[in-house]
């Protein structure tokens, strides 16, 4: 079976790869492990200075490589753009501060030389989504490798041509010969490297439903996950917020990437009293928003990645407004080639509605209203999942207070939810578990050794 480059913006199939042989895959393992033998001997600042070239490399070929994420994403070339100006960032970032972040740490026990210690844990299999083709990668790929690990990626179907041109910037980088290897495979064959003895651990970021098959069968062949899924994030406007900024924000959160952002600013939760004249400043800048060729550099929003998600975002609307709920702006599928949905506004979401408790991965915000502070974090809380969460309030002492008891991986207050190469990211609940990026996401693929010297 081969692996299609479809462009979601007009349907055309533009390139076509054969999928890895079962002999390929066998290969790439031994040269993997063989990698990570030498790699692991390695100090963290030699390994920087590969991920400096990476960067480098990254930089000076960024119009290129966005022009793949565009064409097989249909994400918008500015966006594109910045996405590989964000994943050379984490390249310098983690080659400056890697010996740092993996330096030993004392224990400090009296009666001996006592320390814990960093060390890799050998070849580890990344399985990624095509939303942010490339960021996602790189967020995994750089600090496991900073941390003396070889990777394997396993990309997301729809984005084969974003696959190989990673594994082209390592290979161009100079990486040794299987330390960053990209395998064209699918589902069936990931349960197969997960058992095999020369994996040693599992990063997944997608749905829900893949980090459940993925963490089971990393359970049978007990073996180390982090996994990065879904979320349906809060957005929580409180009475006394600054409404321009705020709606601006949102904007900005909710239909970057179309809405195909696990961290967007899916659930708009706002207090009563400020709902309306929120709400008018919200469809003022939603209606806007430029949509069309994501190759133009004044279009912000382009189409979806796939059609199948497109029916999927729609019918999750659909039974909302069979429910109640309002089509305050878009909520229709357009006519023509692509798969374009508008940007839309769901009013009036309650309860019982799909889109009250699952995660729309679209251009839809839906709106809760809450009668106030107290009830707007039940709103916030009462949901499957939590990555992320933003609350916006005119008292940012009482806002951090607040943002303390949302259940999410991570809570801004009076700004947008983002990763950052400096900070841990990662879920609670149905949003998975483990952390990428900063001190605990550069651990995460470490086995922190005791070491007690008498
Ligand atoms: P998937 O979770 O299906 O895909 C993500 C990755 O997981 C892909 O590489 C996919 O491979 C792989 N995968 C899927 N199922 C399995 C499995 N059983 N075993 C091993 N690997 C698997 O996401 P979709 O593309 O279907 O997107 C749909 C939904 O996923 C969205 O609506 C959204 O909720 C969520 N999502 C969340 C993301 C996030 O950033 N948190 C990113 C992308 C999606 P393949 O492509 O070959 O199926």
């Amino acid at each position: 079976m081969s692996f299609d480059s479809i462009n979601p913006a007009t349907d055309e199939r533009v390139a076509s790869f054969p999928e890895t042989r079962p002999d390929e895959i066998e290969a790439a393992l031994a040269r993997a492990t063989q990698a990570a033998g030498a790699w692991r001997v390695q100090s963290a600042r030699e390994r920087g200075a590969l991920l400096h070239k990476v960067g480098t490399i990254l930089r000076g070929g960024r119009d290129r490589y966005a022009d793949i994420i565009t064409l097989e994403v249909g994400k918008p070339v500015t966006e594109a753009r910045a996405e590989i100006e964000k994943c050379a960032w984490a390249c310098d970032y983690y080659a400056e501060h890697g010996e740092r972040l993996l330096g030993d740490e004392p224990a400090g026990i009296a009666e001996a030389d006592t320390r814990v210690a960093f060390l890799p844990l050998g070849v580890i299999l990344a399985i990624m989504p095509w939303n942010f083709p490339f960021w996602q990668v790189f967020r995994f790929a750089t600090a496991a490798l900073i941390a003396g690990n070889a990777a394997l990626l396993k990309h997301a179907a729809n984005v084969p041509q974003c696959a190989l041109a990673i594994a082209g910037v390592f290979h161009e980088a100079g990486a040794p010969e299987g330390l960053f290897q990209t395998l064209l495979v699918r589902a069936p064959a990931v349960a197969r490297l997960i058992d095999d003895a020369r994996i040693h651990a599992v990063t997944l970021t997608g749905s829900e439903a893949a980090g459940r098959a993925v963490a089971a069968a990393a359970g049978r062949a007990l073996k180390k996950t982090v996994l990065e899924l879904g979320g349906s994030d809060a957005f929580i406007v409180l009475a006394d917020a600054d409404l321009d900024r705020a709606a601006e924000a949102a904007v900005a959160s909710r239909y970057q990437n179309a809405g195909q952002s696990c961290i967007a600013a899916k659930r708009l939760i706002l207090v009563e009293s400020v709902a309306e004249p929120f709400l008018e400043r919200l469809t003022r800048r939603v209606k806007d928003l430029k949509v069309g060729d994501p190759r133009d550099p004044d279009v912000v929003m382009g189409p979806l990645a796939r059609r199948d998600l497109r029916q999927a975002l729609h019918e999750q609307v659909s039974d909302a407004l069979s429910r109640g709920a309002t089509a305050r702006l878009g909520c229709q599928i357009p006519d023509g080639p692509g798969n374009y949905y508008p940007p839309s506004i769901l009013d009036h979401v309650r309860a019982g509605m799909r889109a009250y408790g699952e995660e729309l991965f679209g251009p839809v915000a839906t709106i809760l209203r809450a009668r106030d502070s107290e009830h707007a974090l039940a709103l916030a809380n009462d949901n499957r999942y939590g990555l992320g969460a933003s609350l916006w309030t005119g008292d940012a002492r009482r806002g951090a207070a607040l943002a303390r008891r949302l259940e999410s991986g991570s809570s801004f207050v009076n700004t947008v939810v983002k990763s950052d190469p400096r900070l841990p990211f990662g879920g609670v609940k149905a949003s998975g578990y483990g952390r990428e990026l900063g001190l605990y996401g550069v651990r995460e693929f470490t086995n922190i050794k005791t070491l007690w010297v008498a």
